[in-house]
């Protein structure tokens, strides 16, 4: 039953009739998103939404941890000209702010919307660390269930921007709680992340996998299109709400730390608050034109 196709920085595999599992497969780089994985992951959910016999898509991470957020250490020498982009900002190359919100609109802000707009069912599993832009990946998933040691944090603030690119915070966890969460830039544990409605299910790590084939089991018995017009319909009830306009004057407002940590740092975070280990490889390699 299983078929796979080879892709660079994930696997895509049917593990079950109607069910398509995207994993993210970079371990040693704590599943990281660099470019490459970014167009991996779009081409991946394009297919399973292009493919009539797949009702349903499951997103996980290759052991031991879902995704340590934006591949900060550069992009793996390959830049925006090596794949074929999905939006019309074009260049990332001018200088500035210009290039700087091209490139986030692209990777980062676009791309997250068009798979949360992904017109079927979508199960993120997530275990051990989900970090910044990890979040966002759980985030643009319709259900999230989570492995009993997984955690989840947005450090950006530490790093003199406003929260990450796709700015779910209040969305996922209250106006409230989000403040306290950014603020304190603090672990949130799947168990709270349950109560406060981010999370679907915690379950056991070892039942991690199982319980998400489980149910994107059951959800793959319905038929395909009320299940596609009741995800729209529950997508668009946010969105009258204003989640895209709150999203896009909070992402403008993050292209503003950036310039402003350009401004007074030379780089588009404020290098005090990156971790030691990345500190002076980003400030050396991504100059101040990188994106966080
Ligand atoms: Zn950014």
């Amino acid at each position: 039953m299983s078929q796979q196709t080879t892709f660079d920085t994930i696997t895509y595999t049917t593990p079950l009739p109607h069910v398509a599992q995207i994993t993210l497969n970079r371990p040693k780089a704590r599943n990281a998103q660099d470019l490459q994985m970014t167009y991996d992951l779009n081409a991946a959910f394009d297919r399973a939404a292009a493919d009539d016999g797949i009702r349903a898509i499951i997103l996980a991470g290759a052991d031991p941890h879902f995704c340590a957020g934006h591949d900060l250490s550069g992009d793996s020498g390959k830049t925006w000209e090596d794949f074929d982009q999905i939006h019309n900002w074009g260049s990332f190359d001018p200088a500035g702010a210009e290039g700087r919100f091209a490139r986030e609109s692209e990777i980062y802000r676009g791309m997250t919307e068009r798979w949360r707009n992904v017109p079927k069912p979508t199960i993120a599993a997530v275990q051990g660390k989900c970090i910044a832009g990890g979040l966002m990946l759980a985030w643009a998933c319709d259900i999230i269930i989570a492995a009993d040691d997984a955690e989840f944090r947005d450090p950006v603030v530490e790093m003199g921007v406003c929260g990450v690119e796709f700015f779910a915070h209040p969305w996922e966890v209250g106006p409230r709680k989000a403040k306290e969460w950014l603020f304190t830039a603090d672990w949130l544990g799947a168990e709270e992340a349950r109560q406060l409605g981010m999370v679907n299910q915690v379950v056991p790590r070892a039942e991690l996998l199982t319980t998400a084939l489980a149910m994107a089991e059951r959800i793959a018995k319905k038929p395909l299109f009320a299940l596609k017009l009741t995800k729209e319909a529950v997508n668009q009830a946010q969105d009258t709400m204003g989640r895209p306009a709150a999203m896009s004057q909070a992402f403008s407002l993050h292209q503003l730390c950036h310039s402003h940590n350009v401004q007074v740092h030379g780089i588009p975070v404020d290098p005090g608050g990156l971790p030691e280990g990345i500190r002076g490889r980003f400030a050396k390699k991504a100059g101040p034109e990188a994106a966080e």
